[in-house]
């Protein structure tokens, strides 16, 4: 594909969207004309997008992937060179942020991953890959299964010795990025159904506790159910709660993604909560969303609108109700890193910076080219193991290039994304999610509880 998007120019009137009249997608949600036609091609969009930063390929730049969907409502059929330019895009929207015309991308790109998902036949080992990830990671219970066998793997020095031969690498790349992407595994605690408010209570939160968060990152929910209790709220995690839906919807499973919805739905409505708070960037910004993914399911819609109303991201729902818990000193830097899902999806960017500058003793320092993605992006980094490795290294030298001791951010994929990267470089650093720095702080920790060697590769100490 070598076209530009110039050569149609702004504005061109062509019936987009039109039923009927569709090349590479039918009329079941194709990406909107309307949305297509506000990009005015004028690029500020393009330094942010880290697939054009790799590549410089116009048509792996938010721009060149808008121009593929105009010329795919307007007739062209879904190529497998247009797919290939869509399955790269990570997702990430910093194209949004960038976009000085409100260019509403994420919902293109979601409405276009849903048709290729259903019209495009994939080669046999690209959909056997998806097959298998779909098949493990919304499954907390398979989750659970695979903890033994990583932690033996990870205990005996089978992985040191695979990793240093690259016989894995070599037999099994993708196997190899997924082993080396795992977090060492620790104890995990059963949370209870119900914990109670430390004093008077403020308000009754869900705490939804995830797949991949709740077994590879326990720590982050007991931190977080401590912190919430600590600030005067009762806290319900409802053992019915399963996947959110996120992984799916972004990869275009729509129909599983909203079957996911509706569970979510029904057990927050039943747990009758004033908040759903989430503690995975990526979580959050999928079930602020489910008004959208619902919006044709006429017992869901309304019900879908009025959950999506209440869920927020732990940092922003903190923020919102003021501390009550006192925060003891923390003498440690911190490199705050912006989860995709959280700063550019849901414009949560100050809260979590305020929260840590109200810990004493804390230091923060920005990452440069904080904007740009780690290259995490939900399964993207095991769907495309080796650009993904380029991003994660760039990401790694701009944390380590702040000084800071520790890295916070609100995101699962990137603390095991960014963690790999500083094992490849050799670095030591801690990393921890926002809330763990918080409850360290309220628990009067001392700052080795966070950056000591347990805590590397984004190590979770379940307590
Ligand atoms: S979502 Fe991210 S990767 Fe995709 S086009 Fe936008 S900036 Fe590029
Ligand atoms: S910044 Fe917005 S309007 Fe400009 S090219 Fe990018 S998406 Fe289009």
């Amino acid at each position: 594909m070598t076209t530009t998007p110039e050569h149609t120019g702004p504005g061109a009137a062509v019936p987009l969207g039109m039923p009927g009249t569709l090349g590479a997608f039918d009329d079941h949600r194709p990406p909107s004309g309307e949305l297509v036609g506000d990009c005015v091609h004028c690029g500020f969009c393009l330094p942010t997008c880290p697939t054009y930063n790799l590549w410089g390929e116009e048509m792996d730049s938010p721009r060149g992937r808008i121009y593929l969907m105009k010329s795919g409502l307007e007739g062209e059929p879904m190529t497998d060179a247009m797919v290939q330019h869509f399955d790269a895009c990570l997702g990430c929207m910093a194209c949004v942020t960038a976009c000085p015309s409100g260019v509403q991308y994420d919902r293109l790109i979601e409405a276009t991953r849903a048709q290729v998902e259903r019209r495009h036949d994939r080669p046999p080992g690209d959909r056997a890959l998806r097959t298998a990830i779909f098949a493990l990671f919304p499954h907390k219970r398979r989750l659970r299964l695979m903890r033994g066998p990583l932690r033996a793997y990870q205990a005996t020095g089978l992985q040191r010795a695979l990793r240093r031969s690259g016989l894995l690498a070599r037999m099994a790349p993708r196997l190899a990025v997924m082993a080396d992407l795992a977090p060492r595994m620790t104890r995990r605690d059963r949370l209870p159904e119900r914990v109670p408010a430390v004093g008077p209570r403020r308000a009754v939160v869900g705490l939804l506790t995830g797949c991949v968060q709740g077994e590879f990152f326990p720590g982050v929910n007991a931190a977080t159910v401590r912190v919430l209790a600590a600030e005067g709220c009762d806290v319900i995690m409802p053992r019915a709660q399963g996947c959110c839906g996120a992984l799916s919807v972004h990869n275009g499973r729509e129909a599983e993604a909203q079957r996911y919805a509706r569970r979510t739905i029904d057990t927050f409505e039943a747990a009758g909560v004033d908040a759903v708070v989430v503690n995975a960037a990526g979580c959050g910004s999928s079930m602020k969303e489910y008004a959208d993914l619902l919006a044709e399911d006429p017992e869901y819609a309304e019900r879908a609108a009025r959950l999506s109303a209440k869920v927020r991201d732990v940092s922003e729902f903190l923020a919102e109700v003021g501390p009550v818990a006192r925060r003891h000193p923390l003498d440690v830097t911190v490199a705050y890193h912006d989860a995709c899902h959280l700063a550019h999806a849901q414009g949560v960017r100050a809260q979590p910076r305020a929260l840590l500058r109200d810990i004493p003793g804390l230091q923060l320092r920005e990452i440069p080219e904080g904007e740009l993605c780690c290259g995490s992006a939900g399964i993207w980094n095991i769907l495309f193991p080796e650009p993904a490795r380029q991003l994660g290294d760039r990401k790694a030298g701009n944390v380590a290039a702040t000084g800071a001791a520790l890295l916070v951010t609100a995101n699962p994929g990137c603390l095991m994304q960014i963690g790999s990267a500083f094992q490849r470089r050799g670095d030591r650093i801690g990393m921890a999610h926002t809330v763990e720095v918080i409850d360290a702080s309220i628990r009067g920790l001392s700052p080795g509880a966070l950056v000591g060697p347990e805590r590397r590769h984004g190590l979770s100490r379940a307590r």
